[in-house]
């Protein structure tokens, strides 16, 4: 990269954060960091702060910040906290920001980003998910280049010929199957948090995780999708591919079909937005097909991944549908980790609140945020009728 590029990284903790921070490692020279931001881990944020020296750091829990001051006293690292903090530091004026904050805490933060009109690297899925066309608007209004960091929309985003969207016939978005993949549905009843975070090729937090086992992942990912490349919903597939080699494909109107491989890190896709539109070296493991030696590829099974086809309907519905998915998953997803309900409860308490809850088509984020407050509640209390 031909000039030092300055830039912010929402969810500095968590592990897109410090996959980022750990490609700006290996070329310090390149970057100056305005804002690290975090939840509520004080520690880690105030060890990322000290080693990467930031102008500002900011943790999301108003009532940390004595913490985060005294840790970075000294340091000459500005310190702040809370959720409007939070949304200053997004729109603070850096030329690149990776928005890695996890579920719809991180919607705000974006559209702040968006806003300013310059590079979003956006591993947010949740954002995209309840607020998709506003994003999207904002994104264009202002100018703002969207990159997607999830691995099968960056796939798709480089196989993708933007200057011809309508020869482009089907998008083809994989998955891995999880840790379920090949469990049945009385093996699936019983899981626990610690077997459903165990994903079998990924390392990622705790709620992505569990995204992944159930394939509600996969359903936010088909939103996400929709969202970002101009085909309909009917034009995107999903296929179990177990290997996690082949991240995602795109299939032209003529036949051919372009495809993004590489080893299952994510250092690989949040390379790819960080030196875009040039590309940066890695470390990352190169890709051995030999010793692959086969790729495999299954339908989805829809009666014991049943999350998969309530994104897809709740996509079909359109208007508050995807965020009321999205909520209600979030809540549903916090209390399983707890232990409040079991495995298959997290689809079946998404479904009813999906059927119990239908608001008018959000037209603001306000609005997007008000439903997603309403399905989290209804959620919370469909979630504590179980008890395990
Ligand atoms: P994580 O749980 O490891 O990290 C989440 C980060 O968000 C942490 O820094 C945390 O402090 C911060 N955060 C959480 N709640 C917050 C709040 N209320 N206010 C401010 N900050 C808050 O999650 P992750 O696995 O890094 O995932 C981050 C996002 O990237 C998610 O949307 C996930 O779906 C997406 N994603 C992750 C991966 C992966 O490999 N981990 C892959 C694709 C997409
Ligand atoms: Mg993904």
């Amino acid at each position: 990269m031909s000039e030092r590029r300055s830039v912010t990284i929402l969810g500095a903790t968590g592990s897109v954060g410090r996959s980022t921070l750990d490609l700006i490692a290996g070329e310090r020279d390149k970057y100056d960091i305005v804002a690290l931001t975090a939840g509520r881990d004080v520690a880690a944020l105030a060890e990322l702060a000290r080693s990467f020296r930031p102008q500002l750091a900011v943790i999301g829990e108003e009532a940390a910040y004595p913490a985060l001051r005294d840790a970075l006293a000294g340091t000459g690292v500005e310190a702040q906290a809370g959720e409007a903090a939070t949304i200053d530091a997004a729109g603070a004026g850096a030329d690149w920001t990776m928005a890695a904050i996890v579920g719809t805490a991180g919607l705000k933060p974006v559209m702040r980003a968006l806003e300013d009109g310059r590079t979003l690297a956006l591993a947010n899925k949740e954002a995209l998910v309840s607020a998709g066309a506003l994003m999207t608007r904002a994104a264009a209004a202002s100018g703002a280049t969207l990159l997607p960091v999830d691995s099968e929309h960056n796939a798709i985003y480089q196989c993708f010929d933007r200057a011809h969207p309508t020869s482009v016939r089907r998008i083809i978005l994989t998955a891995s199957g999880g840790p379920f993949r090949c469990r049945s549905l009385e093996a699936m009843r019983r899981a626990t948090p610690a077997e459903a975070v165990a994903h079998p090729n990924w390392s990622m937090g705790a709620k992505i995780s569990v995204d992944s086992a159930t394939l509600m992942n996969k359903g936010l990912e088909l939103i996400e999708a929709y969202h970002l490349f101009p085909v309909g919903e009917e034009a995107i597939e999903i296929v179990v591919h177990p290997q996690s080699v082949i991240h995602s494909l795109v299939e032209y109107a003529d036949g051919s079909v372009l495809a993004q491989l590489g080893a299952p890190d994510m250092r690989i896709p949040i390379a790819y937005t960080l030196a875009w539109p040039e590309r940066m070296e890695t470390k990352c493991e190169r890709l051995d097909l030999v010793r692959i030696g086969t790729l495999g590829f299954e339908a989805p099974d829809l009666e014991r991944f049943p999350a998969l086809g309530l994104a897809r309907t709740a996509l079909r519905e359109g208007g508050a549908k995807p965020a009321i998915l999205n909520a209600a998953n979030e809540i549903v997803v916090a209390a399983f980790l707890e232990s409040r309900l079991g495995f298959l409860d997290i689809a079946s308490v998404v479904g009813e609140v999906l059927a119990s809850y239908d608001p008018d088509a959000p037209s603001s984020i306000d609005e997007v945020l008000e439903i997603d407050r309403q399905a989290r509640r209804i959620a919370a209390d469909a979630a504590g009728k179980f008890s395990l």
